[in-house]
């Protein structure tokens, strides 16, 4: 079962949601924890163990083989990214604008653009007693976080049995990267905030999620200030509050520390157990 933890915007309290359920889940059974944030990733702040395995993840690009090239340009044609550019004497290939797709080297007449692995990260797995922790981090100047994202859910695919629950902490926003991260998730959890701004980017990621297929929950953090616009909002279109967060500053002192904050303050931990008892009681096909 794969359980996304995404948000319209940062800041809302997605990792620590991701790392206090994920600690409060593993208290019990086996749980992967996977932090696809690859452009920022901090769930590991907060998640210490044994470093289990660390692996260099690449992506292919095509590299220009100038003796075999007959200048013919319809790589430049064959590219929808405008990666690869035709200048009547040279080709030159933009590997941050490219996104692997193969075509201009499958197309190439004379073979002139092989492709080949250029690092853009690294995977690291940590182990805390029944928390497996997955952490991909993409390179300082890479610029797509999506291959990254796609072999970090091929990991989990390959190394964890089916039915272990996987928690994703996935990246902000409503574009590609979040949908990469979201679009083989079971269930998905929103986490927002109740202000204008986390109103607005609350509906923005639940049309996403909407356009996506895909079931969701609410789950509020720091509960108590703003408006009721939210509660408002997800009573009037069937949307389940599956827990609250509350606003307080023991807890925001606690997170500033770098330590999990469940076991330090009660309210939130019934909330983690509310939060457990849905995801539960899922019926997934
Ligand atoms: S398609 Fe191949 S042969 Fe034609 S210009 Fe591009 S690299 Fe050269
Ligand atoms: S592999 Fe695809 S995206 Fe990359 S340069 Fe070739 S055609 Fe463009």
């Amino acid at each position: 079962m794969k359980i996304a933890i995404a948000s319209g915007k940062g800041g809302t309290g997605k990792t620590t949601l991701s790392t206090n359920l994920a600690a409060f889940f593993a208290e019990n059974e086996e749980l992967v924890l996977v932090d696809l944030d690859v452009e920022e990733p901090n769930s590991g702040l907060f998640i210490k163990g044994d470093a289990v395995k660390t692996e260099e993840k690449y992506k292919m690009i095509p590299q220009w083989n100038q003796d075999s090239c007959t200048l013919c340009g319809k790589c430049q044609q064959n590219c929808n990214f405008h990666a690869v550019i035709f200048l009547k004497t040279q080709v030159l290939v933009f590997p941050e604008l490219c996104h692997s797709c193969y075509a201009c080297s499958e197309l190439c007449p004379t073979g002139a653009l092989p492709m080949v692995a250029q690092r853009m990260g690294q995977l690291k797995q940590i182990k805390k007693e029944k928390l497996n922790f997955i952490e991909s981090r993409l390179d300082i100047g890479q610029e797509q976080a999506v291959p990254l994202i796609g072999q970090t859910l091929e990991y989990i695919d390959q190394n964890f049995p089916k039915e272990t629950i996987k928690l994703l902490d996935s990246p902000p926003g409503t574009s590609c990267p979040v949908i990469e991260a979201t679009k083989d998730a079971d269930f998905i959890i929103l986490v927002t905030e109740p202000t204008p701004f986390g109103m607005h980017d609350l509906r923005l990621a639940i049309e996403t999620m909407q356009s996506l297929n895909k079931e969701f929950g609410v789950v509020i953090n720091r509960d108590g200030i703003g408006t009721n616009d939210i509660d408002n909002y997800c009573t009037e279109n069937n949307i389940p509050i599956l827990a609250r967060i509350p606003n307080s500053k023991k807890l925001a002192e606690i997170y500033s520390k770098g330590e999990l904050t469940y076991k330090k303050f009660p309210a939130f931990e019934n909330e983690l157990q509310k939060i457990k008892t849905y995801i539960t009681n899922l019926k997934i096909s």
